[in-house]
């Protein structure tokens, strides 16, 4: 019995530590460049896809845009028996909901959901939208190809679709296509209400957001330079957890943020060459994206987009001003750029769809001692934990120890007041799950 038992436990420890799975490189390579150039150049094609503009017409404006994406998810799943759900999510948005509302109008989301065999109702999201807009907020009629904003992250999200589906997971990814962007975050805001009402666990939404573009109007080009922002912690945290901040940490430690810091660990892990950039804010400088609207109800959410803009290129009526050529036009993507964005989002979906969920609870201890105590709760199907921590001025978790599958650990010789600390779920395939972050105090 006894030498039936241990390689098995070694089989599994192995597994656990393990640092790479050769299914994530595969991932990697089957991203393609060309798929990404044609749906951008079909999405380009709808004149405009802003929207207000028309729904009626087979080849121009937003109802076109939709139906035509729509399409498309069916057309994948039917190449993986069926292994997508395919849907509209619609919202209704009357006249004057805001200015940028000047009339009645549906706000209409694509969803295709690869359902999960473990974890059918744990969702991790990845976003791109529908809608475009020129220099007028409101102008539905004038072309308005929206090449990067945000027609790059829209084929990226059909792409990793095609990629991931030929695999099966244990969480469900959701493939999301949304609307009413530029309007005011409309889609964003009928999705993660209708995700809150169906009680869905969302582990975290990646808004992709212009991933296309290389030139920046600060003179840099690069194409590995990259953006991962995230809010410090949910808007929806009580009082009593912004006082508990005060005296036990986690400014900059909220579920948001180690959404990011996964992200960030797994590019660098899988894909080196790349420069990943965590923000430490929720979005640009008072600007918005479709992550917000989920951060909003308290779900995790980051924006993954270029480094470098370029403002001659988003909202723009197309002209040459002064030599310049303004608009976003189908020229200035960079198509291989826009591929390492959609595999940077892919190997986190497929890592995180791979992972079993992070325990729900963390308890900390250890004050004027030697050490630090964690006790956690269980996670069903995790062979073991890893207990991570790092300098409380570092970004990133820069020191771990797998403990094995227990629910308590003491770190000797680890003082509690000089680092900040956190655990992960160890799944058999060696895929865990982000970092929770201590929620819970021991006395
Ligand atoms: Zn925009």
């Amino acid at each position: 019995m006894h030498k039936l038992f241990t390689p098995f436990i070694l089989l599994f420890t192995t597994l656990a530590m393990s640092q790479t799975d050769p299914r994530i490189y595969d991932i990697i390579d089957d991203i393609s460049a060309e798929r990404i150039k044609k749906d951008i150049s079909t999405l380009v094609d709808f004149g405009t896809r802003h929207t207000l503009s028309d729904t009626v017409s087979s080849s121009r404006g937003i109802g076109a845009a939709r139906r035509w994406i729509k399409s498309e998810f069916s057309t994948i799943s039917k190449d993986c028996n069926d292994c997508l759900e395919v849907s509209y999510q619609k919202n209704f948005v009357e006249k004057g909901a805001n200015p940028r509302i000047t009339k009645d109008v549906w706000i209409v989301n694509v969803v295709a959901i690869q359902r999960g065999e473990k974890y059918p109702d744990r969702y991790i999201i990845m976003s791109g939208d529908i809608d475009s807009r020129v220099s007028a907020s409101n102008d539905y009629t004038s072309d308005s190809p929206g090449a990067n904003d945000n027609a790059s992250g829209m084929a990226g999200t059909l792409e990793a679709a095609r990629v991931l589906s030929k695999y099966k997971f244990d969480n469900s990814i959701v493939y999301l296509g949304l609307s009413g962007e530029e309007q005011g975050l409309f889609g964003g805001k009928g999705m993660a209400k209708y995700a809150k009402e169906k009680g869905w666990d969302i582990i975290g939404v990646f808004n992709n957001d212009m991933i296309g573009n290389i030139k920046g109007v600060d003179g840099i080009i690069s194409n590995t330079d990259f953006r991962i922002f995230s809010e410090p912690v949910p808007p929806t945290e009580t009082e009593n957890e912004r006082n508990m901040r005060r005296f036990y940490g986690g400014e900059v430690d909220g579920i948001s943020r180690q959404l990011a810091r996964y992200v960030h660990k797994n590019v660098k892990t899988y894909m080196p060459e790349m420069n990943p950039m965590m923000i430490y804010r929720l979005d640009r400088f008072g600007r918005g994206g479709h992550h917000r609207p989920f951060n909003d109800l308290g779900f995790a959410g980051i924006r993954i987009m270029e480094a470098h803009e370029n403002y001659t290129q988003q909202h723009q009526d197309i002209r040459i001003e002064n030599g310049i050529s303004y608009g976003d036009v189908l020229e200035h993507v960079n198509f291989d750029y826009a591929k390492k964005l959609t595999a940077v989002n892919a190997i986190n979906l497929a890592s995180l769809a791979w992972a079993p969920p992070a325990p729900k609870e963390l308890a900390i201890g250890g004050i004027v001692a030697p050490s630090a105590k964690f006790e956690w709760s269980k996670v069903p199907n995790a062979v073991g934990y890893k207990i991570y921590w790092r300098d409380t001025t570092s970004p990133t978790w820069d020191h771990s120890r797998y403990v094995g599958n227990v629910t308590d650990f003491t770190l000797e010789g680890v003082v509690i007041d000089n680092f900040f600390f956190g655990i992960t779920a160890v799944g058999a395939n060696g895929f865990e799950s982000p970092v929770r972050f201590p929620n819970k105090i021991i006395r």
